[in-house]
């Protein structure tokens, strides 16, 4: 997996970028006539195209240099940005593991590409073989994943053997035991390891989504990237997000107690029937008559994810504070007491 070009677009290796006005002078002093910006006002000017004030602490954070980052609009515009820069409508495909995060497919059928499925195996693991015999350009990967919650085993021997681009999508392994595959880019240029400021940061709303990759994939997607993809305002909440990282320790060590209460609690639910291992903020439940519990939690305000539909008889609860969980403890109990109603 050494030649990263021949893995991308021709109209991409040969795309001039637009170059925007912060991009041909990026110095911060001076009279600015030069962007058709309003001069009054507190947000009258564009932003840094470059984020760079983000990725020098996320650069001396993670110990990756600079130009292995690239700054997204959340990490649903990465996981586009990847495909368009990779695979070639109606040629090209991608494979995906579900059950799965969502977006990698809907984005391949936006972007008109072949979508191969390589399921996970009743433990919720990959299927090694199966990927590797197929033919892609990208091959997307979720650890932790979701919905199901679990770390993936046997990442490194893929990310060494798939033939073509391996986007890991870690958007929960700061909940995790395991170690993040960031540093690895440096080893393997066909890996893009994303994560995001949505969840542990807990920053959904300001959309800031990260790439770590070889400089030479991050150039390309970067040249494709709408200049002006993330607001001042939000690399603003990311940067001070990453200047308390003892506030950011505690709330997620005090979310995974809040998980792992959860589970014992879960379990002495009557109707429960099992819980999956999480390395995440959420825990995958399967239980007797999903679609009820589900139907009778939302009667009563409590809103969780019916996953039914892609793991059989399951619901997914994201971890909320100790007094949401206390609540989600009581309405089940409730639920659980008015059996009549569930199983009539
Ligand atoms: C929530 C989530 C994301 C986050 O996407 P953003 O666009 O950064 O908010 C990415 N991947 C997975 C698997 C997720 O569950």
């Amino acid at each position: 997996m050494d030649n990263i070009k021949s893995l991308i677009r021709e109209n991409i290796l040969s795309l001039s970028p637009y170059s925007s006005a912060r991009e041909e002078y990026s110095g911060t002093e001076g009279i600015f006539l030069d962007a058709n910006e309003n001069p009054f006002g507190n947000l009258n000017r564009y932003p840094d195209p470059n984020q760079y004030r983000l990725k020098q602490i996320l650069s001396s954070q993670k110990k990756v240099n600079l130009e292995n980052i690239l700054i997204g609009n959340g990490s649903d515009e990465i996981i586009d940005l990847v495909q368009r820069v990779f695979c070639e409508p109606k040629e090209d495909a991608i494979i995906v593991c579900p059950p799965t995060y969502g977006m990698y497919q809907v984005y391949a059928n936006i972007n008109d590409l072949k979508l191969i499925e390589i399921p996970l195996t009743n433990d919720f693991q990959l299927n090694s073989q199966a990927i590797l015999a197929q033919k892609a350009k990208v091959l997307y990967l979720c650890s932790p994943n979701n919905p199901t919650g679990n770390s993936l085993e046997n990442l490194e021997f893929i990310i060494k053997n798939f033939n073509g681009i391996v986007f890991l999508d870690e958007a929960y392994i700061d909940f995790s035991n395991q170690p993040s595959l960031i540093e690895k880019v440096k080893k393997y240029p066909n890996l893009i390891v994303s994560q995001t400021f949505s969840k542990a940061r807990g920053l959904a709303s300001s959309r800031v989504g990260i790439a770590y990759a070889n400089a030479s994939i991050i150039s390309f997607l970067s040249k494709v990237k709408p200049p002006y993809n993330v607001s001042k305002l939000n690399q603003e909440s990311a940067v001070n997000s990453l200047s308390d990282e003892t506030m950011f320790k505690n709330n997620i060590a005090l979310i995974i107690k809040e998980r792992e209460k959860l589970k014992s609690a879960l379990l002495e639910i009557a109707f429960v029937t099992k819980i999956f291992p999480s390395d995440a903020n959420f825990l995958l439940v399967e239980m007797e008559k999903s679609d009820e519990v589900f139907d009778a939690l939302i009667q009563k305000q409590i809103i969780t994810r019916n996953r039914s539909s892609v793991v059989k008889n399951t619901i997914r609860i994201t971890v909320g504070t100790p007094k949401e969980n206390e609540l989600l403890m009581y309405t089940l109990q409730l639920i659980a007491d008015e059996k009549s109603i569930i199983y009539r």
